[in-house]
């Protein structure tokens, strides 16, 4: 139903804007490479702008950041709507291997309203052209949605206070879960 509603605000081409909030430029590689002649996105009709007053899509890379934040939510308001925002990258959808440092705020939903959300570090071209032309209904679903569980791992901890001596060796004590 939402890809109809999609289809029906967007008719034509996709106009769109790269933003990097912060990433480590691994996701920005694969969104420019997914508008080379090699993947080709303009045979979908997507064409990269440089204004968000162009853009009906934002393709957002990196976590929000406390230093990118205010550029990041000026640039989404500058866009006409109806528009819509692609979290791109582990980064983007979830802050990513930063997510606790003292500068990063968290994913990008904290700033802007995300409508779709591609992960991966970085995630592939074809997975990024492939979730953006699902998004338009372009083509079809091809997996079924799933229930991720969180598996519990004991995490090794490597603390001073963890060390024994072993034949005359400083060595840590195994622990059985931390
Ligand atoms: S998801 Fe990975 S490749 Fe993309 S910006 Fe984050 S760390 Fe870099």
């Amino acid at each position: 139903m939402f890809r109809n509603f999609l289809l029906k605000m967007f008719p034509r081409s996709l106009w769109v804007y790269h933003a990097n909030s912060g990433g480590c430029n691994g996701c920005d590689i694969e969104v420019l490479n997914v508008l080379t002649p090699y993947y080709d996105a303009e045979r979908f009709g997507i064409k990269l702008v440089a204004s968000p007053r162009h853009a009906d899509v934002m393709l957002c890379q990196g976590p929000a950041m406390r230093s990118t934040a205010a550029a990041l939510k000026r640039a989404y308001e500058a866009m006409p709507s109806p528009k819509i925002v692609f979290a791109i990258g582990s980064c983007a959808c979830g802050g990513g291997i930063w997510h606790d440092l003292y500068n990063v705020i968290g994913p990008i939903e904290r700033i802007v309203p995300v409508s779709y959300y591609i992960p991966g570090c970085p995630p592939r071209p074809e997975a990024i052209l492939y979730g953006v032309a699902l998004a338009m209904g372009l083509v079809d679903k091809k997996v079924i949605p799933t229930n991720l569980k969180q598996e519990e791992l004991p995490i090794p901890r490597y603390h001073p206070e963890d060390l024994i001596q072993q034949e005359s060796m400083p060595v840590y004590k195994k622990l059985e879960k931390v």
